[in-house]
């Protein structure tokens, strides 16, 4: 057995992730890349207003994603 084994992408890690934009508060559901690491940072775009966000992605030991969106010109 290997628990320490945190294997994405192999299709048990959570690809997508409903979020909330920080702008205009609209749900947004973006795409996620399982296999990128278990801990992401990048900018993405609202789809709605086209607003940048800031996108945090914390993925769990059992694949769930937990997503963070904020406004990337907020500081
Ligand atoms: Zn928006």
């Amino acid at each position: 057995m290997d628990d320490e084994d945190f294997s994405l992408g192999d299709g048990v890690a959570d690809d997508t992730s409903l979020v909330y934009c920080a702008y205009c508060g609209e749900p947004n559901e973006i795409a996620l890349d399982p296999g990128s690491g278990s801990v992401q940072e990048y900018i993405e775009d609202c789809q709605v207003c086209c607003q940048p966000w800031l996108v945090v992605v914390h993925y769990m030991p059992d694949g769930s994603a937990q997503v963070t969106v904020s406004a990337a010109d907020g500081d």
